[in-house]
């Protein structure tokens, strides 16, 4: 067996449905997901059934997670425009805003003439102060995160041109918006940007074989937009799952719920493109670590790692996932790279296959 350490993965965009759709994730099975895949910190987003945008809600939601999380997580406050006085009292606990300019699960989309005034109140209360390794003072700004796609990113880099926040965009999938956030970084412009493993490793005409498995919002793209992507991959900063969990009865309904599971098999896929020479482990690091710790201040430990073989091949199959949804759209891939063990603050949390963390043994990240 040959093996690899990486440190400990932190995936900045997943969804993990807890409270109000524990039917379809919990944070027990999210973070378990996580832990397997060799994530031992991940960011939740704020679109629940109710959505968090109110401290109440954000406080009620961290003490659930609490009990139950087996690695470290992080969480997003969301707004519609009409929460601002909201702000302060969550500045702490959070790891950034979350808004939805274009759809997605929920239908909880902001309306754009009140952008502008988010942004500013945002930026106002989120610069903090923060000590560095070596204990100098320096000021953090938390980002505000977009889902934009198209004429809604043109809005975002305007607004982020006037302003000046620090805005990360999600999940970029064509080569127009990846060309917009270049031009953007080439001015400047304190932007920054994620891409997902499913657009990376899928696109269009795989809709056909997975059928409502295939559908996300953004949705898969062409080829030309896939390896646009990866041709591009120095101006990408993180490689984000969007882990958005839905049942397979829900998939396979009348209306199937956009969304795919990818926590587990993230790492896996990027160690096989690692094996293609498509991209390299120092990539992976990049993306999976050293920028997502940067952008959202999330602070590292020398003893969180993971060990990895990079030679081991499996198939992805989806009775053996701990993503409560129990499919993949990966499914029956065969992978060349899989997750040994993982250790957080020292300790072993995870071993061939096997949890080994206590039910809300994770941390909450800025926590109440
Ligand atoms: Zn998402």
């Amino acid at each position: 067996m040959s093996k690899l350490i990486l440190p400990g993965l932190i995936d900045p965009h997943v969804h993990l449905r807890d409270p109000g759709q524990t039917q379809k994730e919990d944070f027990y099975t999210g973070t378990c997901a996580a832990l397997a895949g060799g994530f031992t910190t991940i960011l939740d987003m704020p679109n629940n059934k109710i959505p968090i945008a109110t401290s109440a809600k954000l406080d009620e939601k961290i003490k659930i997670a609490k009990e139950k999380i087996v690695c470290d997580v992080g969480f997003y406050f969301g707004s519609l425009g009409d929460n601002l006085n909201e702000f302060p009292k969550v500045i702490n606990k959070v790891a950034g805003l979350k808004l939805y300019l274009s759809l997605t699960t929920g239908g909880f989309i902001i309306d754009k003439n009140k952008l502008e005034q988010v942004f500013k109140v945002w930026q106002k209360i989120s610069i903090t102060p923060s000590l560095d390794s070596a204990g100098v003072l320096s000021y953090f700004e938390k980002p505000i995160l977009v889902h934009a796609e198209d004429k809604m990113l043109d809005i975002v880099i305007k607004l982020a041109k006037k302003l000046g926040n620090k805005v990360h965009v999600c999940h970029i999938s064509i080569i127009e918006d990846l060309k917009q956030i270049i031009n953007a970084k080439e001015k400047g412009l304190k932007i920054t940007c994620g891409v997902t493993p499913h657009h990376l490793f899928l696109a269009e005409h795989d809709v056909k074989r997975l059928g409502p498995f295939g559908k996300m919002k953004p949705p898969l793209q062409s080829k030309k937009d896939q390896e646009f992507l990866w041709k591009n991959l120095k101006y990408i900063d993180v490689i984000e799952s969007d882990h958005a969990p839905h049942t397979i009865e829900e998939k396979r309904g009348k209306v199937p719920p956009f969304g795919v599971p990818g926590l587990e098999t993230t790492l896996p896929l990027l160690l096989t493109a690692v094996s293609e020479k498509r991209l390299n482990i120092k990539d992976i690091i990049r993306l999976c670590h050293t920028n997502p710790a940067k952008i959202f201040n999330i602070k590292t430990d020398p003893e969180t790692k993971i060990e990895i073989d990079p030679n081991s091949s499996f198939i992805i199959h989806n009775s053996s996932l701990f993503t409560k949804c129990g499919w993949s759209p990966f499914n029956g891939w065969k992978i060349k790279g899989r997750v040994k063990r993982v250790f957080i603050r020292g300790k072993k949390v995870f071993e061939n296959g096997k949890i080994l963390a206590k039910k809300g043994s994770g941390k909450v990240i800025r926590g109440i």
